[in-house]
C-alpha cells in the first residue's frame, strides 16, 4: 500500500545532473533485520541510453578542462564526503551489514582519500619523449582521456570501491556512467546530491542503479562507452568479456581471490595471530584480499591453532551499530547460505570445523534474529583439493593447514586458479623475498596485511583480472596514448 511504501527509501537514478525516477524498482534488505528497507531503480537498457548521452554530452566541457581545474573538483567533493563522513558511515553499515566502526574508519575515509589522492597525482604525470639524432626526428608521447567510461562495482566495499574508479576517471578528463551493486546502492546515491555543490558539472558522472543482468549488461553492451572498468567476481568478469569482445572494449578487470597466508616457525605469533584473525575475518570476510587459507609450518602448527581458535572465538558477532562488535552481517541470505554450504562440504569430506558455524551457538540481541549473521569459522584437516581450499567463499571461514618446507608451500599456495594476494610471515629476510617473487599474486605482504600505496599497482594475476590500479596505472587506463613523432 501506498501507506506503507512510505516508509521506505526510495533512490532514483542520476542522470545529467538531475534525480529521475525509474519504472520499477528492486527491493533491497537491511542485513541486521532481513527487511526490506529500500527500492532501487530497476534500470535497464533505456536509463543506460539516457546516462551515457548525458555523458557523452558532458565530455567536451570536461575533457577540456585542465587537470587543475578537475583536481580542484575532486578535491571539494572529498571535503563534501568528509564533512558528512558519519552520515555516510551509518549508511554503509545499514546497508551492507559492516560494522559502524569499519565503515567510519575503512570504508568512507577511504572514499574521501580516493578523490584526494586522484586530485594530487593527476598533477603530477608526464609523457614520454625521445630523440633520433641520426633521423632527425623526435618522438613523444601525449595522453587523453577516452571517453565515456562504464564504472561497475560489487557490495564489499561500496562507496570505496566506486570511488576508486570514478575519481581516476574524472580526474583523467572522461565522463562517467557508474552502476553500483544493486545490494548496496545508497552512499552512491548519497554522493549523487553533492556533485552540483562541489562544481561537478552536469552529466559528468552519471549513476545507473539497477541489476547486473539489466542494468550492467547494457552498459557494457553499449557503443558509446569504449571503456570498462569492473569489479566483482572472476564469473561476472567472464561475462563482461564476451559481452565487450565485439566492441573491442578496454577493460580492467579486479576479481575474486584464494588468499594464502604463509606462515614459517620463526614467524612473530604476537602480530601474526592478531592479524591473520583480521585478514581471515574483517568485514565478514567479504574483502577481495581477505585470508582463506592458512598454511603453518609443521613445528608451530598446533600451538598456532590453539592460540588462533582461541582468538576466533573471542570475535564478537553482533548489531553493526554496537561500536563494540567485531563482525557485522553478510551481505544476503542467499550468500549467507552459500558461505554455510561451504562449511557443511568441508564436514561432509571429513574436515574438523575447530570454531564457529555448527559448532559454537551464536546468540543475537532482539531486533536482529532474523539477520545474516555468522560467527567466525576456523577449519582443519582439509585437503588442498576441497572446495574449501580451491574456491572462493568470501564469507568469515578460513582453512588452517600444516607444511614442511618452503618449496612445498609455494607450490601448494601456487596451486589455485586464483592470484589476487598472498601474506608471508617469517622474520628471514632473504626468505621473505625468495617467497615473495615465486608467488602467483599481485600482492604480497609480509609481516602485516592490507597496508597500500596508492601510488602502486593493484589487481590481481591469474583468475584474479586483467589490468593494474594505481596513480601511473589508472592514468594509464583511463587515457588513450598517441605517440607523435616531428622531423626537424
Ligand atoms: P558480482 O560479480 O556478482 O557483481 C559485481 C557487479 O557486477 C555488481 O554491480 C553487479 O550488479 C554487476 N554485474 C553482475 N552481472 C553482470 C553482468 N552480466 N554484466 C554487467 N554487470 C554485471 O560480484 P559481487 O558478488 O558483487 O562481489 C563479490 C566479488 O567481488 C568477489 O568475487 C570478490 O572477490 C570480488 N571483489 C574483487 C575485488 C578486487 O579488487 N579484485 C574487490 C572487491 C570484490
Amino acid at each position: 500500500t501506498m501507506a506503507h511504501s512510505k516508509a521506505f527509501l526510495v533512490l532514483e537514478n542520476f542522470i545529467g545532473g538531475k534525480f529521475v525516477p525509474c519504472p520499477s524498482y528492486i527491493d533491497s534488505y537491511n542485513p541486521s533485520t532481513g527487511d526490506i528497507y529500500c527500492r532501487v531503480p530497476d534500470s535497464g537498457k533505456e536509463e543506460v541510453e539516457a546516462a551515457v548521452k548525458a555523458a557523452k554530452d558532458a565530455f567536451p566541457i570536461w575533457s577540456s578542462k585542465t587537470p587543475l581545474e578537475r583536481s580542484q573538483i575532486l578535491n571539494k567533493l572529498a571535503d563534501l564526503i568528509e564533512d558528512d563522513l558519519e552520515a555516510f558511515a551509518q549508511a554503509e553499515s545499514k546497508d551492507q551489514g559492516k560494522t559502524i566502526t569499519f565503515a567510519r574508519t575503512i570504508d568512507i575515509p577511504r572514499a574521501v582519500y580516493n578523490f584526494r589522492f586522484f586530485a594530487s597525482s593527476i598533477l603530477h604525470h608526464t609523457t614520454e619523449c625521445t630523440e633520433m639524432a641520426t633521423m632527425g626526428c623526435m618522438h613523444y608521447t601525449s595522453r587523453t582521456p577516452v571517453g565515456v567510461a562504464g564504472l561497475i562495482s560489487p557490495w564489499n566495499l561500496p562507496l570505496y570501491l566506486l570511488t576508486w574508479k570514478i575519481a581516476p576517471a574524472i580526474a583523467c578528463g572522461n565522463t562517467v556512467v557508474a552502476k553500483p551493486s544493486e545490494m548496496t546502492s545508497v552512499t552512491a546515491w548519497m554522493m549523487c546530491k553533492l556533485l552540483e555543490k562541489a562544481g561537478v558539472p552536469h552529466g559528468v558522472v552519471n549513476v545507473v542503479f539497477g541489476t547486473g543482468a539489466k542494468a550492467g549488461e547494457a552498459l557494457v553492451c553499449h557503443p558509446d562507452v569504449p571503456l570498462i572498468s569492473f569489479t566483482g567476481s572472476t564469473l561476472t568478469g567472464q561475462c563482461i568479456m564476451e559481452k565487450s569482445a565485439p566492441h573491442c572494449k578496454r577493460l580492467s578487470l579486479e576479481l575474486g581471490g584464494k588468499n594464502p597466508a604463509i606462515i614459517f616457525d620463526d614467524a612473530d605469533l604476537t602480530q601474526c595471530i592478531p592479524t591473520t584473525l583480521r585478514s581471515s575475518f574483517a568485514n565478514q570476510g567479504e574483502i577481495c584480499l581477505c585470508t582463506s587459507r592458512i598454511f603453518v609450518q609443521r613445528g608451530i602448527y598446533s600451538e598456532f591453532l590453539k592460540r588462533f581458535v582461541a582468538e576466533a572465538k573471542k570475535w564478537k558477532v553482533g548489531n553493526p551499530t554496537d561500536p563494540t562488535v567485531d563482525m557485522g552481517a553478510l551481505i544476503s541470505k542467499e550468500h549467507l547460505e552459500k558461505v554455510r554450504s561451504y562449511v557443511k562440504k568441508a564436514q561432509a569430506e571429513g574436515a574438523k570445523v575447530l570454531c564457529g558455524e555448527g559448532v559454537d551457538s551464536l546468540t543475537l540481541p532482539a531486533g536482529i534474529q532474523k539477520g545474516y549473521f555468522m560467527l567466525p569459522t576456523v577449519i582443519a584437516e582439509v585437503k588442498d583439493e576441497s572446495c574449501c581450499m580451491q574456491e572462493e567463499i568470501f564469507g568469515p571461514v578460513t582453512c588452517v593447514v600444516a607444511f614442511d618446507t618452503e618449496e612445498e608451500v609455494i607450490k601448494r599456495a601456487n596451486s589455485v586458479k586464483y592470484g589476487l594476494s598472498a601474506t608471508v610471515w617469517s622474520s628471514n629476510v632473504g626468505r621473505i623475498h625468495r617467497v615473495a617473487q615465486r608467488l602467483q599474486s599481485g600482492l604480497v605482504w609480509t609481516n602485516c596485511w592490507l597496508i597500500r600505496d596508492l601510488n602502486l599497482p593493484f589487481g590481481g594475476m591469474k583468475a584474479s583480472g586483467m589490468g593494474r590500479e594505481g596513480a601511473k596505472d589508472s592514468y594509464e587506463f583511463f587515457t588513450e596514448v598517441k605517440t607523435i613523432t616531428i622531423k626537424h
